[in-house]
């Protein structure tokens, strides 16, 4: 068909050039999501491939290297310091308070720090994700209301009304012109046109958007956020599989694990003898050189009036008994006609081995 009018309005596009224009435009948009849609499935698979590289390079490193996420207390290593044990050396279980938050006991439910700060950060990517999803959810939702509201305000009817004469006049004289007169005689032509354009077949229709995803979407989440979570047990579980494929592997890495642990206590030990060494020099010197102590020996009776330094204090960590929650242990060494006044809590004295260093001043005793 084509839309023209005697009255002078016409256009110069045809309904099949229009639509061949819709056609094309549309065609580019849907492009453009097979595209998207084409990348997201190709990023997908790269994402399953990356998580085999992932596991290949953790058996790799599993094997190649004992220290590699060897922070596992395990049946295993129990067995294997208990049998040390017996062997006569220091059984290092249960391990001491500042150990607790370095390695992982498989017995305890209870998340490590380190394993909770992998939680974190996988939370914090599902709610970038999440707050993702909800734009677009909402995006869906406007785009529906704007759509909805070009249809209802959109529908418009144009009706075209002209009318055109054509009146045949045949000028002039004799045979010829006579013939013409008859034949065009009745062929005057007085008629009316009309056009109706309707714009409604042009306007969207949109559907308004799926209401039931968007508990489909929150389940997913949740279960995503469950996922997330539980991915410090499944870091253990990573290990507890390469454990059942390699066993030999296995007990390579806890006899490297109780020789770490064995090795650092003895470190910590050395390192707290040589502390506590230099705190008593400190405090001796300090002492000597006290105003207060120098007054309270001339005068008696400033006795109780100044204040006494002289508490009860771990001579390692520096607690008081109530900052330690137990009493703390006196040291009732006699060196050199003296009795050692030390003093300690129940872990400065469980991380010294029960010796006091300032008794003690062999450091080769010390149990490795
Ligand atoms: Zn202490
Ligand atoms: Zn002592």
């Amino acid at each position: 068909m084509k839309v023209f009018s005697k009255g002078g309005a016409n256009s110069s596009k045809t309904s099949k050039k229009i639509q061949e224009e819709i056609n094309k435009e549309v065609d580019e948009k849907v492009n453009v999501l097979r595209t998207i849609s084409f990348v997201t499935t190709k990023v997908l698979s790269v994402s399953l491939f990356i998580i085999f590289i992932q596991s290949f390079l953790y058996v790799k490193s599993y094997l190649a290297k004992d220290g590699y996420d060897n922070v596992y207390i395990t049946k295993g290593f129990r067995s294997f310091d208990a049998e040390q044990e017996r062997l006569g050396q220091t059984s290092l279980l249960p391990l001491k308070k500042s150990e607790q938050t370095k390695y992982v006991d498989t017995r305890s439910w209870k998340l490590n720090t380190f394993e909770l700060t992998y939680c974190t950060t996988g939370l914090a990517q599902v709610f970038l994700h999440f707050i993702f999803c909800v734009t677009v959810v909402l995006f869906d939702y406007v785009l529906f209301y704007i759509l909805n509201l070009v249809r209802i305000h959109g529908s418009l009817e144009l009706g075209i009304r002209s009318n055109g004469t054509i009146t045949i006049v045949v000028h002039g004289n004799g045979p010829v012109a006579d013939f013409y007169r008859v034949i065009f005689q009745g062929l005057d032509n007085n008629e009316g046109f009309s056009s109706n354009l309707h714009f409604s077949r042009c306007l969207p229709s949109p559907n308004i958007p799926y209401a039931l995803n968007i508990p489909v979407f929150l389940a997913l989440y949740l279960v995503a956020i469950g996922v997330v979570c539980l991915r410090g047990y499944g870091m253990r579980l990573r290990r507890k599989i390469s454990a059942y494929y390699y066993p030999e592997q296995e007990n390579a890495r806890i006899a490297f694990l109780h020789k770490t642990i064995q090795n650092s206590r003895a470190g910590v030990q050395r390192f707290l003898r040589q502390h506590v060494r230099s705190t008593h020099k400190e405090c001796t010197i300090k002492d000597q050189l006290r105003f207060s102590k120098w007054l309270r020996s001339k005068c008696q009776c400033l006795e109780k009036v100044l204040p006494n330094r002289n508490q009860r204090k771990c001579m390692s960590c520096g607690q008081t008994d109530t900052e330690s929650g137990s009493s703390l242990k006196n040291c009732t060494e006699e060196k050199a006609g003296e009795t050692c006044k030390a003093m300690y809590c129940v872990d400065c004295n469980a991380a010294l081995a029960g010796v006091c260093p300032l008794c003690c001043d062999n450091d080769v005793a010390l149990k490795e």
